[in-house]
């Protein structure tokens, strides 16, 4: 029987997780696939409700988790194989090589010097980066990663008896035991390419919500500058499409609760950097839960925005590398066909285990989130779950870390 407590998922919730159950006396092991802890709220440029810079509430958890010798956690690590029961499961993790020394080292020179390429995820196609790179602007861990399939001849060359670099390490495997889990996996952007009539990824100047975070971002490839990707030019006519996947049954049948007011923050973005641009809102419906209905008030009354409802039914590549979308105007009665310089899909959030499987045994709903498995000790938190903002996965990731300690409570 075990009293220590296993977290899959090292974004928000999982880490606001984690860090109760461990403030709470109990040994707790994060478990996150990625080579960072912090999750989407990581990619964002500013997030509510006070839209602060994600570093912001991610040091403070960060700073816990440091102080916190309770906490262990893996990053580029998955969880392969769980066995067991309520109160003593064994987890099996495999995390992936590194190919660095375990400790932080600048190599910001060593990796400018490499000539390979690779793509950055975490910049979500707007960037390249080098092989040996820092998984993102304030990483934490704060060690580097080598991609050993992105490097050249000449760069491993260049790499043989630097005694910081390993590129024999192996994957390993470990074996945790735990009494209870709490699965935080999280979301993923909706896969645009999966909209084919909205452009399907391949329409210049047409981007998801979350590339315009990063496009926004100081730490991002334009170093905060929204610009048009093809040409880098200041966009003046910018169209938001809402619902971009969501609320359609072929996509995500669901609203996805956040795009409605990442656009009206979004908007406000843009109207700092840009004061003259026209900005359109294209919605069928507009979600501003609670008190942030002042928010939508606010965007509402900016004299460079326009709401129209109605549903984008298609957008195609128009000269100058611009955008032209068709478009319903549900109130008029009209059908539209319009060109912005610039267009955002409001895409919504897909479960991760919508596509990716745990190997445990949790039920989910025709969507994705999960939809039980509480009897057996596991509890989701965050996204996992349902959609949400930040401020609800923290919420979220306290509840579970709650009913996880009273599962193992005493064993
Ligand atoms: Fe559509 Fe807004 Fe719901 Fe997102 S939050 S799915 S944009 S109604």
């Amino acid at each position: 029987m075990s009293n220590a407590i296993l977290v899959v998922g090292g974004g928000f919730s999982g880490l606001t997780a984690a860090i109760e159950a461990a403030e709470l006396g109990h040994d707790v092991y994060i478990v996150e696939k990625t080579p960072y802890l912090g999750g989407r709220v990581a990619q964002l440029n500013k997030y509510f409700p006070k839209l602060c810079p994600p570093s912001c509430g991610l040091e403070i958890q960060f700073q816990r988790i440091r102080k916190n010798p309770r906490i262990k956690f893996f990053t580029q690590a998955q969880l392969v194989e769980l066995n067991g029961c309520k109160g003593n499961y064994s987890a099996k993790v495999r995390i992936a090589p590194r190919y660095v020394v375990p400790h932080s080292v600048d190599f910001s020179l060593l990796a400018s010097s490499l000539e390979g390429e690779k793509d950055n995820e975490f910049e979500l196609g707007l960037a390249k980066s080098k092989p040996l790179y820092r998984s993102m602007p304030f990483a934490f861990p704060g060690r580097y990663v080598l991609a050993p399939e992105a490097l050249t001849a000449a760069d491993k060359a260049r790499l043989v008896g630097n005694k910081f670099i390993n590129l024999a390490e192996e994957a390993k495997t470990i074996e945790l035991s735990v009494g209870a889990v709490i699965v935080a996996t999280g979301w993923k952007p909706y896969d645009v390419t999966n909209l084919t009539n909205l452009g399907a990824g391949s329409v210049k100047n047409c981007i998801s919500n979350m590339q315009l975070e990063r496009l926004a971002s100081p730490f991002g490839p334009t170093n905060g500058k929204i610009v048009r990707p093809t040409d880098g030019r200041a966009p003046q006519n910018i169209a938001f499409v809402q619902c971009a996947g969501s609320r359609d049954q072929n996509h995500l049948n669901f609203c996805s609760y956040i795009c409605c007011m990442a656009t009206l923050k979004q908007c406000c973005y843009i109207a700092e950097q840009y004061p003259d641009a026209r900005i359109t809102v294209y919605y069928i419906d507009l979600r501003a839960p609670g008190r942030f209905v002042k928010v939508l008030d606010k965007v509402k009354a900016m004299p460079n925005v326009t709401f129209v409802k109605g549903k984008v039914a298609d957008a195609r590549q128009a000269a100058g590398d611009n955008v032209e979308i068709q478009v319903e105007d549900a109130v008029r009665g009209e059908k539209l066909t319009l060109t912005h310089d610039l267009v955002v899909l409001a895409t919504g959030m897909q479960p991760t285990l919508a596509t990716e499987k745990l190997p445990v045994k949790l039920p989910l709903d025709e969507d994705g989130f999960v939809a039980g498995g509480e009897e057996a000790g596991i509890f989701a938190a965050g996204c996992a779950r349902m959609p949400l903002d930040v401020m609800r996965s923290a919420q979220s990731g306290t509840a579970a870390a709650l009913k996880a300690v009273q599962t193992v409570k005493g064993r």
